[in-house]
């Protein structure tokens, strides 16, 4: 094999990983999706395809594992994919109790696919912890808690229903999206599984679509991972590149964002034109000594406002906002306002003049003047 390899060959194999012994401080995106055996046919390091497994999908999952403190974390391709693999584990006739205001996507995607699959579901208020235990059916296997809850702020008591669900054998699962592990760890207090959009804070920049689900059972993780291989629905290296960078800053944003969201909700609850506030970090939230001990370093940096006045009103204060893009979605660097019930349809049971608000890191100051200023218009 001393002859020179020809130019098509060549052109193969000199562009192929060359700088296997480099040690770069920022990780290479793994594009490769198959990998090379061994001679005894073994793998190193268990790769051996990339929608079975992946390094920067590996560093995402081991990262977000222990922030969450479980056993196993898998990630997926969205929010939803990690909310649908869940589902999957459950058998034809199963009973879900979810949250009334549950992320409204979670209740259409029960509607529309796992109805009529054979899964049941009922819609309960999780701060009555009385009407948890009365939903509760022979057939009941797993009690859906999403804290603070989007977009009514609502919180739940996370160990007290864990606790309700382990007494009968029901699996307990916690949307921890809103919460990010930064302040809260619900696996900690009782729950058997936590389900994150990384969309929102873990990206933290608004360019990456991603899920995660996180669990310390090894029965049960071993049929997440089945669903995940088989099912297919995994996030590309390049989205898990993006998604460990944005672990990176996670701690640094969040809390500042939730420190701006703690000085709006103040702010807000003092001004005529409103309402009301929804804010977990507000003495005035009814769940207010739960959300105290549940949460640790700062009350998330989601709320919603009830304005006083007619939809059109609400609607038209949120496109005066200079600092706050009326988007959709959350969690991201920029400030996000979103008449929420105008995204969610007719059937939302979402207040018409309620608006939903994603804190940023700007500036307070600039973030309250821009309220001022666009709450200066005439309403009813
Ligand atoms: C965004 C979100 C989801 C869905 O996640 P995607 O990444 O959009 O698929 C689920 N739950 C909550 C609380 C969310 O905010």
């Amino acid at each position: 094999m001393k002859a020179k390899p020809k130019f098509e060959t060549f052109a193969i194999k000199s562009t192929q990983n060359q700088f296997s012994n480099a040690e770069p401080i920022s990780t290479p995106i793994y594009l490769s999706t198959t990998y090379k055996r061994n001679n005894d046919g073994s793998y190193n390091n268990d790769l051996v395809y990339s929608r079975n497994d992946n390094p920067n999908r590996k560093i995402v999952e081991h990262s977000i594992a222990v922030l969450e403190n479980g056993n196993h974390a898998y990630a997926f391709s969205s929010g939803m994919a990690a909310v649908n693999s869940i589902f999957q584990t459950l058998k034809t006739g199963d009973h879900i109790i979810l949250p009334d205001d549950i992320y409204y996507a979670i209740k259409k995607l029960m509607d529309q696919v796992f109805e009529p699959w054979g899964l049941k579901y009922d819609l309960v208020d999780m701060t009555d912890l009385i009407a948890v235990e009365n939903a509760i059916k022979p057939a009941t296997s797993l009690i859906w808690i999403e804290s603070p809850s989007n977009p009514q702020l609502k919180i739940s008591n996370i160990a007290a229903i864990s606790k309700i669900a382990k007494n009968k054998n029901i699996l307990c699962v916690v949307d921890n999206t809103w919460a990010t592990p930064v302040f809260q760890n619900p696996l900690e207090i009782g729950a058997d599984i936590v389900m994150h959009s990384s969309t929102k804070y873990f990206g933290g920049h608004s360019d990456v679509i991603g899920g995660c689900i996180v669990l310390n059972d090894n029965n049960l993780a071993e049929k997440i991972k089945n669903i995940q291989v088989l099912s297919g629905a995994v996030p590309s290296p390049f989205d898990c590149w993006l998604i460990a960078r944005g672990i990176q800053t996670l701690h640094l944003r969040v809390t500042k964002q939730a420190e701006n969201a703690l000085k709006l909700a103040q702010y807000l609850e003092n001004h005529s034109k409103i309402e009301k506030v929804n804010y977990p970090g507000l003495a005035s939230h009814s769940q207010h000594l739960i959300a105290k001990k549940q949460l640790k370093n700062g009350f998330g940096a989601m709320l919603s406002i009830l304005i006083k006045g007619n939809e059109k009103e609400t609607f038209e204060i949120s496109t005066k906002l200079k600092y706050f893009a009326t988007a959709t979605s959350l969690g991201g660097v920029e400030s996000l306002v979103e008449h929420r019930k105008s995204v969610e349809g007719n059937d939302s049971p979402t207040p018409s003049n309620l608006l939903r608000i994603s804190v940023g890191i700007e500036h307070i100051d600039d973030l309250i003047a821009d309220w001022e200023n666009a709450l200066l218009i005439d309403t009813i």
